[in-house]
């Protein structure tokens, strides 16, 4: 239950006001606005700024509180990344819900996590006025520690393709698959669809072995959608076909 709300004008004023533990940002809110028993205090982002896109060299920066529709339509937007945003939430929802928001408090069944992941994505995060921190994903998402992300970073150097399972086509996937190649060899896999984060399956320097690491990644991987046996033989096959399609 939101029991106050704050709309901070500037960055400074947003964090002096995050110093109070019962205080959380709100980006899009439409998770937050959802009735819950716990009281919290609201520090609404949305006149921060934090909310462009904008290529710098090989990366593309983009606020904390860029909407996934914003980023859907970006023109620099990777097809792949595009494909993963349109499976995450419905038009509504991505015209409303924030880049950081859905990363703070997506499972393992998000696409757009799953791709972010694939492509080894940075967070920048301030952690007070005085103290900032960049994160992997991999290094924000077993842990979601507080603090308030201001961007999220992605290369534009890497080739990135994703393909995914689910009931319908429509639905969030049973299992899906993001893999990302750099010039150098370096590939990375990352499985999704389960638990409750995406899975890196493979970060090595050739794309050999991409079936076994996704067969292996999935070994456990039964839930009420379905059972290991089917994730693993369904992975294998999405990692191999990511890789040809990044070819
Ligand atoms: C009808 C409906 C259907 C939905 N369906 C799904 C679904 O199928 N799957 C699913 O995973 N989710 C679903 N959601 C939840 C929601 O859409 C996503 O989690 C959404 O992407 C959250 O983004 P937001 O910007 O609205 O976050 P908010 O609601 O504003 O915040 C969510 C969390 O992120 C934190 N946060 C926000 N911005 C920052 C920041 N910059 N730095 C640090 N922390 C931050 C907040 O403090 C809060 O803990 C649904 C919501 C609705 C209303």
């Amino acid at each position: 239950m939101i029991t106050a709300y704050h709309r901070p004008q500037t960055l400074d004023e947003a964090l002096t006001l995050l110093t109070q533990p019962n205080r959380i940002p709100l980006g899009g809110g439409t998770l937050l606005s959802k009735p819950t028993t716990d009281p919290v205090e609201a520090v609404d982002l949305q006149a921060l700024g934090l909310d462009s896109i904008k290529k710098s060299g090989n990366n593309l920066e983009i606020g904390a509180t860029v909407t996934l529709q914003q980023l859907l339509e970006s023109e620099h937007c990777p097809a792949a990344l595009t494909s993963a945003l349109k499976l995450e939430a419905p038009l509504n929802i991505r015209n409303t819900a924030t880049v950081a928001g859905t990363l703070v408090s997506g499972d393992g069944r998000s696409t757009f996590a799953s791709v972010l992941f694939a492509l080894d994505a940075k967070l920048d995060t301030q952690l007070s006025a005085e103290e900032s921190q960049v994160s992997t994903i991999g290094e924000f998402l077993p842990i979601r520690p507080r603090g308030l992300i201001t961007s999220v970073s992605i290369p534009l150097n890497a080739k990135v393709a994703f393909d995914y399972v689910s009931r319908t086509p429509a639905d969030k996937p049973i299992v899906c698959a993001a893999l990302a190649q750099w010039n150098s060899g370096r590939t990375r896999l990352v499985l999704g669809g389960y638990g409750k984060n995406p899975l890196l399956a493979m970060d090595g320097t050739e794309a050999e072995g991409v079936d076994a690491a996704a067969r292996n990644a999935f070994h456990e991987a039964t839930d009420e959608y379905a059972s290991a046996e089917y994730r693993m033989d369904v992975a294998a096959t999405l990692a191999k076909r990511c890789l040809e399609s990044s070819k």
